[in-house]
């Protein structure tokens, strides 16, 4: 076997290798991976991950959240802000004063060096008052400036530059799209080469970036760039994609004695949300080496210091803005639906209208879930970019599920845009979230089981690694033999489970996590056959979509299990729990059964393993339905766990704040004469004598 057999199959492995360039080697050396390697092995248990993840606020946090953060929110009007394009003065300096942008900047540089947890909770509270004032903190504290000097600037880049954005001195932005390179930024056609000009080392750029956030009032400049060499001039580092600062004022890193003409100033419109975006552009412009972050030695070393802070970032800032979105829904349109009446009924008792909110209130739970597990695995030290990129583009696609069904039950009141509308900026900032920081279609059809694969797989990287080597067989044996005998278990275990589940009743304490067994097993197996399909696997975009589909819906069914275990005392937080893992387990019935149906021999095999019987889960009844989306149109207590923190104005004229008092009245009994004068408030729409 050893002499005969084993090299055949390493050499026809070899055959099979998918080829991984560059680009891609820096992100899979970036970060850990967390819970979705157990996937992968095929059994994670839900007790150790209840004893290892916890999240909380710390006194500082609470009360920034509380006071400082309620503040900001105070002087933020959505329609002034949309009408204006801009936030007023007042608001950029409070924001500017009270260092939120410097949320995660270290306090040895003047930040507040708060945890993930409080930044995911500061950006999320903003959001639910204004999309637009959310961006404008959440940017300078994701991926950005402060992030890459932070992690890699020299130690004078950083005593200098770190400070002024904490303190809102410097605004900055980062650069890396352009017209050319968007999903795929590795392309990009931006160009540095390396110069001594009158005896300084430097760099001549040009570039043209566009919808870059913050760009217009920016005064300090992130640009990625390919640098070229050609007459080798670098002591140190190396050609390649490389990241430059360039202030607009001059400092001691940059004199613009060479009069640099840089185009900055000219805005896109997203959508009307009104934060800054736009345009920088230069040509042939000189920049000294001291511009480039980590100095000349971090040349051509860019596209590895994007990747390792981007895996973090986008796990925290969209989907805080998700969670913003779907918890404002539950507040906003489930109060509204109890106290708006049609047919003398309020539309919170019409069955279709009940269907749409108990999906709100589903996605809330998965949401606030997904959201709270991720922020603890960050507390944990663990950076894991496979689960950043799931958080992604499911909390977005969440939201926007959420609010699509919110805007149906406003109707008209959702249309009409005016003070009095809560909901039709954030339903105008969902394409915006689909869109950044890894564009959902890609991330989903490309990145998470394509990423998850070679970096979460127990073996799939040693295996890819001896057959780069090109003659080690033993460590490729090793690794085969071990994914053989991990296949052989999950095909036992998943078989075993199929049968032993039909003996289970609701009532058995572990029912969650036995069927959770069962579904990690199939995913374990199922994603090992589909190896077989080698190289292959990373064009083969519908398969690697649904396998993204079930590590979601994977991570989010531990991540319900997970937070029900932390809020057990919540009163009927266990239909939460049942209406969420019933979809999430019918989501992935439904994708097994999409792989099966389109691979005809794998495709057979995974079917008789994973479901010999047939389907076994049902999506949730009319009774659960009914049951869930009366929780969130009345005063409960998982309507205040699901839509907490969420800003709730003093103004007595603010949409929330009517909704917020009307429901007390009526949950109370209140006056009649009352709640009709508030009802009659709640249910207005703004009207103009004309448009400017
Ligand atoms: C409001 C806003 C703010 C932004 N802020 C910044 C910023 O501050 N800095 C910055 O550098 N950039 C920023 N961006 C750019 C953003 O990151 C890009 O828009 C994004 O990368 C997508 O690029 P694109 O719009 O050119 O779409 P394209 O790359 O043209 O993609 C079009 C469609 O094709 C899909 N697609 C592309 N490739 C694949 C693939 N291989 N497999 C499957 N599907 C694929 C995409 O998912 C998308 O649906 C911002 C964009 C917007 C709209």
């Amino acid at each position: 076997m050893k002499r005969f057999i084993l090299p055949t199959i390493y050499n026809y492995s070899k055959k099979l290798l998918p080829k991984i360039s560059n680009t891609e080697k820096a992100a899979l050396d970036s970060g850990t991976s967390s819970i979705e390697k157990n996937f992968f092995r095929g059994h994670l248990d839900i007790t150790t991950l209840v004893d290892k993840y916890n999240v909380s606020l710390n006194y500082y946090e609470k009360n920034f959240l509380d006071k400082t953060t309620n503040q900001l929110c105070e002087l933020a009007n959505t329609s002034d802000i949309e009408n204006k394009q801009n936030l007023p003065n007042n608001l950029w300096k409070y924001i500017r004063n009270n260092k939120f942008m410097g949320i995660v900047i270290n306090k040895n540089y003047n930040g507040l060096q708060f945890s993930h947890h409080a930044h995911s909770k500061i950006v999320e509270k903003i959001a639910t008052r204004n999309p637009a004032t959310a961006v404008t903190v959440m940017v300078p504290n994701s991926l950005g400036p402060g992030e890459l000097l932070y992690h890699y600037g020299t130690n004078e880049q950083k005593k200098y530059y770190l400070p002024r954005l904490a303190k809102g001195i410097d605004i900055p932005c980062f650069g890396l799209t352009t017209e050319y390179s968007g999903s795929d930024a590795a392309s990009m056609l931006d160009e540095g080469i390396v110069v001594n000009e009158n005896g300084e080392l430097g760099i001549r750029m040009t570039f043209s970036k566009r919808y870059i956030t913050l760009a217009p009032v920016a005064t300090l400049i992130g640009i990625a760039f390919k640098l070229k060499d050609p007459n080798k001039l670098l002591t140190k580092g190396n050609e390649g994609i490389t990241l430059a600062l360039i202030p607009k004022e001059n400092n001691q890193f940059y004199n613009n004695k060479y009069n640099n003409i840089i185009n900055i100033g000219n805005r896109h419109n997203p959508l009307d949300v009104g934060f800054m975006n736009g345009t920088i552009s230069a040509n042939n412009i000189f920049i000294p080496m001291s511009c480039i972050i980590g100095g000349e030695e971090k040349c051509g070393y860019g596209w590895n210091m994007l990747m390792e802070c981007l895996g973090e970032g986008r796990g925290i800032s969209l989907p805080a803005l998700s969670v913003a979105s779907s918890k404002l829904t539950t507040f906003g349109v489930g109060g509204y639906s109890r106290i708006r009446k049609q047919f003398n009924i309020p539309i919170a008792e019409m069955e279709g209208v009940k269907e749409k909110l108990a999906v709100i209130a589903t996605k809330n739970y998965q949401l606030l879930s997904g959201q709270y597990l991720f922020n603890s695995i960050l507390h944990n030290k663990e950076k894991p970019p496979v689960l950043s990129a799931i958080m992604k583009f499911k909390s977005t696609e969440y939201a926007r599920i959420s609010i699509n069904h919110g805007m149906d039950i406003l109707g008209g009141a959702g249309i009409c845009k005016g003070d009095m509308n809560f909901l039709a900026s954030h339903y105008n900032a969902i394409p915006i979230a689909i869109t950044v920081e890894g564009s959902n279609t890609l991330t989903r059809s490309l990145i998470v089981f394509g990423q998850g694969l070679t970096r979460s797989h127990p073996n799939l990287l040693n295996i890819i690694n001896s057959l780069e080597k090109g003659n080690d067989i033993d460590n490729f044996n090793l690794n085969l033999k071990e994914i053989i005998y991990s296949t052989l278990l999950n095909f036992s275990k998943s078989l075993y489970y199929s049968i032993y589940l039909n003996f289970i009743s609701k009532n058995n304490k572990d029912y969650y996590q036995l069927h959770l067994n069962k579904l990690v097993s199939n995913f374990a197996f199922s994603s090992n056959l589909a190896l077989l399909l080698g190289g292959k696997i990373k064009t083969s975009q519908y398969l690697s979509g649904r396998y993204a589909d079930i590590l979601s819906d994977l991570y989010f069914s531990y991540a319900c299990l997970w937070f029900y275990h932390k809020n057990k005392d919540v009163k009927n937080i266990d239909k939460l729990l049942d209406i969420s893992l019933n979809e999430h387990f019918c989501n992935i019935q439904e994708s097994i059964n999409l792989i099966s149906n389109n691979y005809q021999y794998i495709g057979y095999i995974i079917k008789i393993t994973c479901y010999p019987f047939g389907n076994i889960y049902k999506k949730s009844n009319d009774k659960l339905i009914n049951d869930v989306s009366n929780l969130i149109t009345t005063d409960t207590e998982i309507r205040n766990l699901l839509t907490s923190d969420i800003f709730i104005s003093n103004n007595n004229k603010d949409k929330l704040n009517q909704i917020s008092r009307c429901m007390k009245l009526i949950t109370e009994n209140g006056d009649k004469n009352e709640i009709k004068l508030l009802t009659n408030e709640i249910i207005k729409v703004n009207s103009y004598s004309k448009f400017n």
